[in-house]
């Protein structure tokens, strides 16, 4: 065995090994953690998705009516809801804890808020259903969805409000299709189901 294989590892051999893996591993993290993000992104309009066909299975059933929800929105929607997408459970508590787990966005952990403009509403009644809003990703403390509840917090609130989506929010709209959208993109008409083009947000909130 030659002396040269029988060395040890120089300080310099050493630290350039740890510098090339903590270079190596500033390059991947980021890239790790935007897969993840992207895969994430996508159960939470997966999930959107699911809500918006029970939405419509509901509607139906009822007349062409959208879910009745009053105080507590998300639960009140979530069980009418589930109950179409969970045929077989009997008692409102269980249908909630299996709707539940798919009611809050999986980025942001927050519950998505659900337009209390258009509760009970016939769906005949709502101008344009591709273009009024169902159901959204909400911030934090919000529960259920107004035209200023995603734009309601003081500034620096709003600066600390992390758009879970790459800057942008699920979005499920009356028909059923669920887009991810700027929120300087939505219009109060939007929300409130009449013509107004005033957008929610000023694009220096995205
Ligand atoms: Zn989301």
């Amino acid at each position: 065995m030659s002396a040269h294989r029988l060395r040890g590892f120089t300080l310099i051999e050493i630290l350039s090994a740890f510098a090339i893996v903590a270079i190596l591993a500033l390059l991947i993290f980021p890239l790790v953690s935007s897969v993840r993000n992207r895969a994430l992104s996508a159960e939470c309009v997966s999930d959107a998705r699911q809500i918006g066909i029970g939405m419509r299975m509901y509607a139906a059933d009822h007349n062409n009516e959208l879910p009745k929800h009053s105080y507590s929105p998300r639960q009140e929607a979530a069980i009418a809801i589930g109950r179409y997408l969970f045929p077989d459970i009997e008692s409102g508590d269980d249908v909630l804890d299996q709707v539940s787990e798919n009611l809050s966005c999986p980025v942001s952990g927050w519950g998505y808020g659900f337009n209390t403009f258009i509760s009970g509403k016939s769906i005949n009644a709502i101008g344009d259903t591709s273009k009024v809003i169902y159901m959204c990703d909400l911030y934090s403390g919000g529960r259920w969805l107004d035209a200023h509840v995603l734009t309601w917090k003081t500034k620096d609130l709003i600066k600390a409000t992390p758009k879970p989506h790459e800057h942008q929010i699920t979005v499920l709209y009356v028909d059923g299709h669920v887009e991810l959208e700027k929120v300087s993109d939505l219009t109060r008409g939007q929300v409130r189901n009449v013509e107004d083009d005033t957008p929610i947000g000023d694009p220096d909130y995205d």
